[in-house]
């Protein structure tokens, strides 16, 4: 079959290009070698061992970061396909989507942010864009990956107002422009942040009954997930609980993927954008249908309610977050207890690039790392 990318999608010979010049590549397409850089990243590699939800040691068949990515990149790639949206870009915002977050999930990003609310705060999807841009030191003309335009516009999918008009007096008309006139990212970069979501509440609701945490029985209250589990024990009445959730969250996919699907279709029939500059204007096109908002919604709901605040998950995180807060509290006051050449980025700096150092730092490392770097420093052992 011949896979023809759709007018409105990114061609690659339309990019905006890289901040550092490049020669063309003789076999891949700019988003192919965005894709390549991430993989090889050491950002990437590090995905393994963080987690959202659930900490790294607490059980092996758990998502990490690494394999949520995967996830949320096949997600992308199969709906971009049946879009005609480039597939490659979509894999490259995927797969790099989450390369800024801190050990520990939200409840490590919180703690880090309260540590530098005197310094600008902390941002995971702006730290997603620092490491890209500045933090991976791999290339000998510069720093960062160099990425597309297109990838970086897309990895930068939320920003506040300030760190917007920052970046924009560093790259006038550049990925944060949107943030302080309006308009939208290209479809792929528009997708992603849908497919992330259809992920990350899948999963969650599998490793959440695989933990114990919450139930089948439970999620029957959840409409979306008992329409599912309706389906499924109609057709398999004797199911077995285990087929019966990876069956229910199978299906759960699917019916997220089908209705992103058709109600963007329709948006895109209705708008006829000519092309990535016309889909930059109009509207956000890649959606869910109101009905599906409504029921991911309370699917949301349930989750957070029952397992983002299930007392156990409460009780990790907040031992988390003070792993974060007293490591902070440690490099800042003695950075040498970095190693040499993150301390060397902190020494001499003025108070706000010292406290971005150890953010940085702090930020790059895994729950594991961030676990024993803690023990090393305090004596203490926090999470077991
Ligand atoms: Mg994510």
């Amino acid at each position: 079959m011949i896979f023809e990318l759709a007018p409105y999608a990114c061609h690659p010979e339309g990019t905006r290009g890289r901040r550092h010049p490049v020669a063309p590549d003789a076999t891949r397409s700019d988003y192919q070698r965005d894709r390549d850089r991430i993989v090889h990243s050491s950002a990437f590699r590090r995905l393994e061992y963080k987690t959202q939800v659930f900490v790294n040691h607490e059980g092996d068949l758990f998502r990490t970061r690494l394999t949520h990515s995967l996830e949320v990149a096949q997600l992308g790639r199969s709906i971009a396909r049946s879009l005609r949206l480039n597939e490659d870009l979509v894999e490259a915002i995927c797969l790099a989507h989450d390369l800024g977050h801190t050990p520990f999930g939200h409840a490590g990003q919180e703690a880090l942010n309260g540590c530098m609310r005197e310094w600008g705060g902390f941002e995971h999807n702006l730290q997603s864009l620092r490491v890209v841009d500045a933090l991976e030191e791999r290339y000998p003309a510069y720093d960062g990956l160099n990425l597309s335009f297109e990838a970086r516009e897309g990895i930068l999918k939320h920003c506040s107002r300030r760190n917007a008009e920052q970046i924009e007096a560093r790259e006038p008309g550049g990925v944060a422009a949107r943030f302080l006139h309006g308009g939208q990212p290209s479809l792929e970069a528009q997708l992603c942040n849908l497919v992330d979501a259809i992920a990350y509440c899948a999963h969650d609701v599998d490793d959440g009954v695989r933990s114990g945490l919450i139930t089948l029985a439970q999620l029957r209250e959840v409409p979306l997930v008992a329409q599912c589990m309706a389906q499924v024990l109609a057709q398999y009445p004797q199911l077995d609980e285990r087929r019966l959730r990876h069956e229910t969250v199978r299906r759960l996919l699917s019916s997220q993927v089908y209705d992103v699907i058709a109600t963007t279709r329709a948006a895109l029939d209705a708008a006829q954008p000519a092309d990535v500059q016309a889909v930059r204007q109009l509207p956000r096109l890649v959606a869910f249908s109101g009905e599906m908002q409504a029921r991911m919604a309370e699917l949301r709901e349930f989750l957070f309610g029952q397992l983002y605040r299930h007392p156990q998950v409460v009780q990790t995180m907040a031992a988390a977050q003070q792993v974060v807060r007293e490591l902070f509290g440690i490099y800042q006051s003695d950075a040498a207890q970095m190693p040499a050449a993150q301390a060397a980025k902190a020494a001499g700096a003025g108070p706000a690039r010292h406290a971005r150092a150890v953010a940085d730092f702090i930020a790059g490392m895994t729950d594991r790392y961030a676990l024993r770097e803690h023990e090393r420093l305090t004596g203490r052992k926090l999470l077991a």
